[in-house]
């Protein structure tokens, strides 16, 4: 699942492989020259060296970019933030991430069964939260090798009865290098050996400083298992989001990125995606990745098949021939030959890309190894 080991990199950049084991140690990172690093630390150290590395698709001109326009400020709404979790195994991430869907259903939805689609939504204070189910460095490395950002916010989890880990330092290095906001959630603090203020002091060398302390981040004690402090956790959420103003247009057609997508015996491809501007409907035809599809059904977290599904919403879909890639881009269009055309002219470029595939220092070799 690693991308590049240790000694690999540095021949990538021309460099001995102790001057990188160095540099990691600097940055909290404890590595031997057979140890696999990440994208995202390989981004870092990159920096560290001054060499720049190129994130981005091995497509050229990628048609999907020259959709890009610019949004008029006017068209544009508030829309739910999209959250990951992270953090070293064992600290609690997915009994929080279920104890906070639980919490929720229970409270809003009676009756309403949860599906798995790679993520799912809360309330709090009548706001939307979305978060991802998918772990968090997964969701991190893959999308982004392909180019999508889907997170607007990470929650770090850490154990209080025990400390900062490997995963825990990799997981900040994941959100820096994404430029993604952390809030920690000290978790198990339900434990008597539990020692929240040691967490606190041992992420200060990570430069995480507590609001409490005069810092910038923040933290809040939780404990997953007895479900304490969940609503201060979505609200300090909703406080970060509030600060960065996210925004998308619900009113043009629908952009969106894959989290999962497999084959169904039943249903035949499905796709879970989250949308992330614009409004997918019923009936749009769309390309994902490098397939041409049309929404035929479409079900939310709680197994309600929906109409439409606005800025932040995940749902899975029905209506594609392929199986597209998690981290694929997806694009709806008004007009169904647009969409055939878009999606063959993305699966020649891509097979171009592959024949040609130079010998470049950019990080698109890394893909490969993803
Ligand atoms: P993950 O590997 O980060 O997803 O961790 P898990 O959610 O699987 O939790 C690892 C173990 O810690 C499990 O045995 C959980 O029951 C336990 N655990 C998780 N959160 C808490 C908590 O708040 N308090 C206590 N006492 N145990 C917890
Ligand atoms: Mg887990």
């Amino acid at each position: 699942r690693g991308t590049m080991t240790v000694g690999e990199v540095a021949k990538l950049f021309h460099k001995d492989a102790s001057e990188l084991i160095k540099k990691l140690l600097m940055m909290g990172v404890m590595a031997t020259i057979n140890q696999e690093l990440d994208l995202d630390t390989i981004q870092l150290i990159s920096a560290e060296f001054g060499i720049e590395v190129e994130l981005k698709l091995p497509v050229e001109e990628d048609p999907f970019e020259m959709d890009e326009v610019v949004e008029d400020p006017e068209n544009l709404m508030e829309r739910p933030p999209v959250v990951t979790i992270m953090g070293h195994v064992d600290h609690g991430k997915t009994t929080l991430l279920d104890a906070i869907r639980h919490t929720n259903v229970t409270a809003g939805e009676a009756g309403g069964i949860t599906q798995h689609i790679g993520a799912y939504q809360v309330e709090s204070n009548g706001k939307k939260i979305t978060f991802l189910d998918t772990p968090g460095h997964e969701a991190f490395t893959t999308m982004r090798a392909r180019g999508s950002k889907v997170t607007d916010i990470t929650i770090l989890v850490v154990a209080a009865d025990d400390g900062v880990m490997p995963q825990t330092v990799e997981a900040i290095n994941h959100a820096k290098a994404a430029n993604v906001p952390i809030i920690v959630a000290v978790n198990k603090i339900d434990k008597p050996e539990a020692n929240p203020d040691k967490i606190r002091q041992e992420l200060t060398e990570y430069a995480l400083i507590p609001e409490e302390w005069g810092g910038e981040t923040i933290f809040v004690n939780v404990s997953a298992k007895s479900r304490t402090n969940l609503d201060e956790l979505l609200e300090m959420i909703l406080l970060v989001a509030e600060v960065q103003e996210l925004k998308a247009n619900p009113n043009t057609t629908a952009k969106g990125t894959v989290i999962e997508a497999e084959l169904d015996k039943g249903k035949g491809p499905v796709a879970r995606i989250l949308v992330q501007d614009g409004t997918l409907r019923i009936g749009d035809p769309f390309v994902a990745g490098v397939f041409f599809g049309r929404v035929r059904a479409m079900v939310n977290d709680k197994g309600r098949r929906l109409k439409e599904a606005g800025p932040s919403t995940p749902v899975e879909i029905t209506g594609l021939h392929e199986v597209p890639q998690a981290g694929d881009r997806l694009i709806a269009f008004d007009d169904e030959r647009k969409a055939r055309e878009i999606a063959d002219k993305r699966t020649i470029t891509l097979r171009e890309s592959e024949l040609n595939s130079s010998s470049r220092v950019t990080l698109d070799d890394l893909y490969k190894h993803i």
